[in-house]
Order: structure tokens, then C-alpha cells, then sequence
């Protein structure tokens, strides 16, 4: 492999799940409780169920402005995000790991999040600083991590995708894409539940240098 960039999803791989699940399963299901005026265990299943028809394809399911919208929810995408700003929590090795690997390759991020939710999960953690360039596939390329999103990647990079290695938790978006089109990629399995992947970044060093 003659990897020159090493291109990073957030969610999951990054920053565990507690701030998106703050946000969509809790703060959305309040306000949707509260607008509705039902008890707010049945606006959760509600809002979740709608979410799951709506599927992780669709350029909308990102987006919390549309929810907003579509529920007629009162306030603001923005304030919700700042509400639950503090629970944006980063995996514990990947300042170690990130640290190690500046300065050997150039280091993006890849992300299907949206980017004010994006914005505020980097602001948190402090990640930025070790990014060339941060993208949120759906607020830049206004479409989800498919194959051709990995194509425009590797032509916004300059870089050929046999030179990219792509790294993140969904089998479909971080795995298979990238992989069709000729791009390197590895899935990281955080909770170890399934048997495919490495369980944590610190096997990625071992990747690297192996
Ligand atoms: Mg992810």
C-alpha cells in the first residue's frame, strides 16, 4: 500500500454516539412530545419510526432543518445543538493515534453528518486541528458517501483513491463505496459486536505498519 491520505468518518469511529443520540432521540423527541402534546416515550417511537422510513439514503435523513419542518417543531436546529453540545465525547485513543499519524499522511475527514452538526462535535473535541480539510458529504457534495462521493473525494484531494485510506463504522458507506471504487478501506467495529473490522484505532498503526 502507498497510502498518502488517511481519511476519517466521525460518528462512531471518532465521537461515540451520545451527542446524535441526544440530539435525535431526545431533544427531537421533547419537542415533538410538546408540540403534539403526547406523552414523550410515544414521540420517541413516533419520530424514530419515521426516521427508519425515511432510511439512511435519503440526503434528508441528515438533516435536521427538514425534521424541523416536517414535525413543525418549535425553535431551531441550531439551538438544539447547542443544547446538547456537552455530550459530544471523543473514543479515548483517537487524539494518541491521530497525533502519531500527522505529519506521516495527510488526514481528512469524511462524514455523512451534516455540517453545523459536524461543526459542533469538532468544536468540542478540538479535532480540527488535525484535519486538512473536514467534509460533510452531504453539506459539500450534497449527497450521502456513495461511490461517486468517494470519486469526488479523491478529486478534491488531488490524489489518485489507490493512494486513500478510508476508516469508519458503517459497513455500506465506509466499507463497500470506497472499496468499489479502488479506494483502501477499513471498517472499525467499536463495540465489538461483530466480528469484522478492527475493534479500535490503535489496530490501524498496526495496519499502517504491517
Ligand atoms: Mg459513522
Amino acid at each position: 500500500m502507498e497510502i498518502k491520505v488517511i481519511s476519517f468518518d466521525l460518528d462512531g469511529t471518532l465521537v461515540d454516539h451520545s451527542f446524535a443520540d441526544a440530539v435525535w432521540h431526545e431533544g427531537m423527541a421533547e419537542l415533538y412530545a410538546q408540540k403534539q402534546a403526547i406523552p414523550l416515550h410515544e414521540a420517541r417511537e413516533r419520530i424514530i419510526r419515521s426516521y427508519s422510513e425515511m432510511g439512511d439514503e435519503a440526503l434528508q435523513w441528515y438533516d435536521l432543518g427538514y425534521w424541523f419542518l416536517r414535525f413543525q417543531l418549535p425553535g431551531s436546529p441550531h439551538e438544539l445543538l447547542q443544547r446538547y453540545r456537552d455530550r459530544v465525547r471523543m473514543f479515548g485513543d483517537v487524539r494518541d493515534v491521530l497525533e502519531r499519524l500527522r505529519g506521516r499522511y495527510r488526514l481528512v475527514l469524511f462524514s455523512n453528518a451534516c455540517r453545523d452538526f459536524m461543526q459542533v462535535e469538532l468544536e468540542e473535541t478540538g479535532l480540527d486541528q488535525y484535519f486538512e480539510r473536514t467534509i460533510s458529504s452531504v453539506s459539500d457534495f450534497k449527497r450521502v458517501k456513495d461511490p461517486q462521493a468517494y470519486l469526488k473525494l479523491s478529486g478534491l484531494l488531488k490524489i489518485p483513491p489507490r493512494e486513500i485510506l478510508h476508516i469508519g463504522d458503517h459497513k455500506k458507506f465506509d466499507f463497500s463505496n470506497p472499496s468499489t471504487v479502488g479506494i483502501n478501506s477499513i471498517l472499525i467495529n467499536r463495540d465489538g459486536k461483530r466480528p469484522e473490522g478492527i475493534k479500535d484505532l490503535k489496530k490501524l498503526l498496526e495496519v499502517l505498519e504491517g
